[in-house]
């Protein structure tokens, strides 16, 4: 092995230097620096090549990630972003907004043994914003294209990864999308977590109270935040509606987009932003280095609390909350929250924002193909080895099957669909030169 790894045990643990929360929830801009090339070599260089790295494992896209660490701590920054992009088609999102402590992070060998983690996402995202600025990233050069083409509905991680790939294997791509801008969450919202939230959105929109004004969905609100921050003119952000400032903010949910939520309305000055969830802070589904963010940032969490009521006339202005305890933990391993008899209190607000999950719309009527099989949450039914849905040719990935989630798991399947696309059109292709 390389002399220049395994240094964790006299090397700290040094995550980019994190501007000063009273500077940056002046503005929008990411929080991190970025690593400078001596601290990228220096963090590499702890990693201590594992045998068995779980780094790897618990990473969705399978990155090759010790190989990139030591290509980096050897300063063969060429070398380590052409593996890294071999694996994922965008490693400087995935290295700035993965949840890395639960993920490649949380499972790093030398965490684990209490010596800090190797900073994979940092490095990630530094070997590929390297690449950007030396310009060693290009569009694809497809000199002889196949005589096929694939139409990609949606323009989010998911649809760009497969159309990507796909394009490398030089077939023909359109990719459509309903909005003007590429990306889908990336650009108007953020990635949210976890299936089971459906279930809590289901539960709360049958609350009493959820038609009274300014209560809004977390895309909703990101969204308009997200189109003024690239210059667009929102119209219900520019009359106030959407606007957090000098308003007390209530934002349900524990996952990422809650955290997004929060901290943007920091950013919009609000007069104080308070997050409810109703499990604890050990049992909630986003990442934990976003919470202690956004509790340096000012946001008042209230944990163990789960909304029951909307108050008031047309507009919300209180929230009646009741208690919960957490008794034994559910199939996904987490406690359940149950409510604590005769807890009830109330809080006032004036903005309230549900970040709650993925809710679905009706897809069948959406594409005009009701005989689109779909699953009781409304997320796409697919053969989970092909990802071909019930209609033949026709293929689905990302949210739009698994529910929210996180944008490296929609990268992932976007590249599996590739896959099975190329399959099957390998196939088609076949058949179509055998009936010739
Ligand atoms: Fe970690 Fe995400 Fe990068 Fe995988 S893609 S190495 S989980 S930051
Ligand atoms: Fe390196 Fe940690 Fe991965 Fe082991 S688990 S290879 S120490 S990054």
């Amino acid at each position: 092995m390389s002399e220049k790894m395994l240094k964790f045990v006299n090397l700290e643990m040094q995550m980019p230097r994190k501007r000063v929360h009273s500077v940056r929830t002046k503005d929008f801009k990411e929080i991190y620096d970025q690593f400078i090339n001596e601290k990228a070599k220096e963090q590499s260089s702890r990693c201590s090549q594992c045998g068995v790295p779980f780094c790897q494992i618990h990473c969705p896209l399978h990155n090759n990630i010790p190989d990139w660490l030591k290509l980096t701590a050897e300063g063969r920054l060429q070398e380590a972003h052409e593996l890294a992009h071999s694996t994922n088609n965008m490693p400087e999102i995935c290295g700035s907004i993965c949840p890395q402590d639960r993920l490649c992070e949380g499972n790093c060998v030398i965490e684990k043994a209490g010596h800090g983690t190797v900073t994979i996402g940092s490095v990630e995202k530094y070997i590929a914003d390297t690449a950007w600025k030396k310009g060693w990233i290009k569009p694809i050069k497809v000199l002889k294209e196949i005589n096929q083409s694939v139409g990609i509905v949606g323009a989010g991680p998911s649809g760009l990864a497969c159309a990507e790939e796909l394009r490398k294997l030089r077939y023909k791509i359109t990719i459509y999308d309903r909005h003007d801008r590429p990306g889908g969450l990336l650009i108007y919202g953020i990635p949210n977590f976890k299936l089971e939230k459906y279930t809590v959105e289901r539960r709360t929109n049958l609350l009493p109270g959820s038609d009274l004004k300014n209560i809004f969905p977390a895309m909703e609100f990101l969204t308009a935040s997200n189109r003024k921050g690239l210059g667009d003119k929102v119209k219900n952000f520019d009359n106030g509606i959407l606007n957090a400032k000098n308003k007390d903010v209530i934002i349900i949910g524990g996952g990422d987009t809650a955290m997004d939520c929060v901290r943007t309305a920091v950013r919009q000055n609000a007069k104080s932003v308070k997050c409810l969830y109703r499990r604890d802070r050990e049992n909630m589904p986003g990442s934990a280095r976003e919470v202690y963010n956004a509790e340096e940032e000012g946001v008042e969490f209230t944990w163990l609390s789960n909304p029951i009521k909307f108050i008031g006339k047309s507009q919300i202005s209180s929230v009646l909350i009741e208690k919960m305890k957490l008794v034994t933990a559910d199939s996904s391993g987490r406690k359940k929250p149950e409510p604590i008899l005769n807890s009830e209190f109330e809080m006032k607000v004036d903005m309230l924002i549900k970040a709650l999950g993925f809710n679905p719309e009706d897809l069948p009527k959406l594409f005009d193909s009701l005989e689109l099989s779909v699953s009781k949450w409304g997320t796409i039914k697919i053969n989970l080895k092909t990802m071909e849905t019930n209609l033949p040719g026709v293929f689905a990935a990302g949210d739009i099957v698994r529910g929210a989630s996180l944008v490296v798991w929609a990268i992932r399947d976007g590249r599996d669909a590739a896959v099975s696309i190329q399959k099957y059109l390998e196939k088609r292709m076949s058949k179509r030169e055998k009936a010739a």
